[in-house]
């Protein structure tokens, strides 16, 4: 590395987090109320790994459960991969996951019934798009929600962006009788990367664009968190693998606390989409 690039990143650095901040900042005062979406409504919440349900809306399924409302919690993929580890294969870390995302969800209110665990492996959900939204399509008509959860398209991450489009997907199967549910996307790496997603030191300028468009759109909507942050501080709590060094190994990745700190605020935020058009 050269003294210029080393100067650039080192200036880069705090001029990523203070943007970072200011752009959240500004989507969270552009973003209105939409508590009544999650009011008396069934509720579905799909996330690609065990923790994304819980950085993402905890606070709205705790509020949901605790006014005994109804909640299923989907998860796409077993998060086997998240780390590498010489002390933690693939297939016990999977079942760390699935133990830790069964706390969880009881501390948010869910009983064992509605947490839903497709299976899939961990990076693999764009290789079969079609069998999850078959499968995320059946459960949409038993459950019938209202209201429906998933990663944000842009959200950085090879299985949030999958999820969201099985979702589009399971979205057009014909359901008899049906409305369509409200889709509210939750960003997770998008919150945390954006608005310069920066991969490899390079700019990623589609999703800048992307970015920046947000804060003259007027999608974003938030859910005031109330008195339901313990229960969802509680919950991430549960998920000593991915917001704790668990094997003690250099190469363990897992949320810093500043990271996860963006996910306690008082509020959980969410862009609404379109519902797509049910194909006929
Ligand atoms: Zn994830």
């Amino acid at each position: 590395m050269t003294g210029f690039s080393q100067a650039v990143r080192a200036v880069g650095r705090p001029v990523h987090a203070s943007t970072s901040s200011w752009w959240r900042r500004a989507l969270r005062h552009r973003a209105v109320d939409a508590t009544a979406l999650v009011t008396g409504r069934r509720i579905m919440v799909l996330a690609p790994h065990p923790d994304d349900e819980t950085l993402g809306c905890g606070a709205v399924i705790a509020r949901a459960r605790a006014a005994g409302d109804q909640v299923t919690v989907v998860i796409a993929t077993d998060g086997r991969h998240s780390s590498r580890s010489q002390v933690l294969a693939p297939e016990p870390l999977a079942r760390v996951r699935s133990g830790e995302l069964r706390t969880a969800c009881r501390a948010l209110g869910v009983a064992e019934q509605n947490v839903v665990q497709l299976g899939r492996e961990d990076g693999t959900l764009s290789d079969c798009l079609p069998e999850v939204a078959a499968e995320l399509a059946a459960l949409l008509a038993d459950r019938r929600p209202d209201t429906v959860f998933v990663t944000c398209r842009q959200d950085s991450h090879p299985d949030h962006e999958a999820l969201h489009e099985a979702l589009s997907l399971a979205l057009r199967y014909p359901v008899p009788a049906q409305e369509p549910p409200q889709v509210l996307a939750y960003p997770i790496w998008a919150w945390t990367s954006g608005p310069w997603f920066l991969a490899a030191g390079r700019l990623r300028t589609r999703r800048l664009t992307w970015a920046l468009r947000q804060l003259f759109t007027t999608g974003w909507v938030e859910i005031p968190a109330g008195d339901h942050l313990g229960a969802k501080r509680a919950a991430i709590e549960a998920y000593a693998s991915q917001t704790t060094n668990f094997t003690g190994e250099a190469s363990w990745s897992y949320l810093p606390a500043d990271a996860v700190s963006l996910f306690l605020q008082p509020s959980e935020i969410f862009l609404a989409v379109a519902r797509p058009e049910p194909v006929r």
